[in-house]
């Protein structure tokens, strides 16, 4: 691919620059195999293009870095390459979106190889060599492209590396902090803000405006592992608010017990259809764990909402009727409540009721049952043969 060392070209000669920047066209061009003659600015379309790669590369890499990290149980370094796997994403984006008006192709780059050490390992990497190699990438790019003036172009680059130079700074005081005894030196934040719009990353909760594109802090937004399924979610028109929390309860469930050594295989046909058009994530990406666990039990999940939300306590038959007198003169005629009940019988539950527990748990968002809970709780322990 485009890749290549730019330290064997060293020095700050003007015909070591020059070869440098022809490389980079020329390998972008042989990569993408794509005609980039349709803008009026070439050159810079050939620099976003490079950058956007880099981008995709580094969200991909930053995701596994976070995945590594959550497994070492360091989940506040999983936030924060949450937060810089966000954050590349929003650039790609960014970078996309000025190649469109600049009418450029915007070519996809393919899967990117990554590699995965240990959290010590991978923060050294970036600081130590990722870090050094865009100091030197960045300079070229602006070089390459301000001949053209595209103003937007020229400060989506600028802020890229100003982005970039930010990330560095958290990653090499998060290392520090590993690295002095005990991890006493300071404290390493649990919590990490994006800028929506220019991907800056901040420790902390923002109080002022983002110090790369001046935006208000009210565009940050709080990072965590699960901020791309958070996203999809928000972003799909088809869910109402009701049943975007209920989807978010259920990947929550999800991430807090899925086992990292799984291995989970789609069916092909698992992004489509109606349930995945309703309850999906739009158009399919590099899924990782979690979210191919969720669409595994899509079509289940969709039919527990759908039975929840059918249940009419108004018109119930005789058998749910004389369920729930038998719940009530068991647990009382108030809302019962079942992380109690559920420490009082602990032993003496199947353990598949207690997940069926769970699923009523996950789909009223209630731990408190009322009588649509306790007759979908019917429903639902019926078919493991539990008797009342
Ligand atoms: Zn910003």
């Amino acid at each position: 691919m485009y890749k290549f060392d730019l330290r064997v070209l060293g020095g700050n000669k003007m015909r070591h620059r020059s070869l440098a920047i022809l490389l980079s066209i020329l390998c972008v061009a042989l990569a993408t195999k794509t005609c980039i003659a349709a803008t009026q600015h070439p050159e810079t379309a050939a620099a976003l293009q490079l950058l956007r790669n880099d981008e995709i590369r580094a969200a991909r890499m930053y995701r596994a870095y976070a995945r590594q990290a959550h497994t070492e149980k360091h989940l506040n370094i999983e936030s924060f390459f949450a937060a810089l796997g966000w954050s590349a994403m929003i650039r790609a984006e960014a970078t996309a979106a000025v190649l469109n008006q600049m009418n450029a192709t915007v070519v996809s780059s393919g899967e990117p190889d990554v590699r995965v050490s240990n959290t010590k390992f991978n923060l050294r990497l970036m600081t130590n060599v990722e870090g050094p190699k865009m100091d030197r990438r960045y300079p070229l790019l602006i070089e390459q492209i301000k001949g053209e003036g595209h103003a937007v172009a020229i400060k989506t680059v600028t802020h890229a590396w100003k982005v970039d130079q930010g990330h560095r700074r958290l990653a090499e005081s998060i290392l520090s902090s590993m690295e002095s005894f005990f991890g006493i030196a300071a404290r390493i934040p649990n919590e990490f803000h994006v800028c929506r719009s220019c991907g800056a990353v901040q420790a902390g909760v923002p109080e002022l405006t983002c110090p790369i594109c001046a935006g208000p802090f009210s565009d940050y937004g709080l990072a965590h592992a699960k901020w791309r399924f958070y996203r999809a979610i928000n972003e799909n028109s088809r869910l109402n608010a009701e049943e975007k929390a209920f989807a978010k309860r259920v990947y929550d469930h999800i991430h807090a017990t899925s086992d990292p050594s799984e291995n989970v295989t789609l069916a092909r046909d698992a992004v489509y259809g109606e349930v995945y058009e309703k309850w999906g994530l739009g158009a399919p990406w590099d899924f990782c764990l979690e979210e191919k666990l969720y669409i595994a039990q899509l079509a289940d999940m969709a039919h527990v909402w759908d039975t929840y939300k059918s249940i009419n306590t108004h018109a119930l038959d005789d058998a749910d009727k004389a369920y729930l007198q038998e719940m009530r003169d068991k647990y009382g005629v108030r809302p019962i409540n079942l992380r109690r009940e559920r420490a009082r019988e602990r032993g003496k539950v199947a353990p598949e009721v207690q997940k069926v527990l769970e699923m009523v748990e996950i789909v009223s968002g209630r731990t408190e049952f009322q009588d649509e809970e306790l007759i979908l709780l019917r429903s639902l322990i019926a078919p493991v043969g539990f008797a009342g």
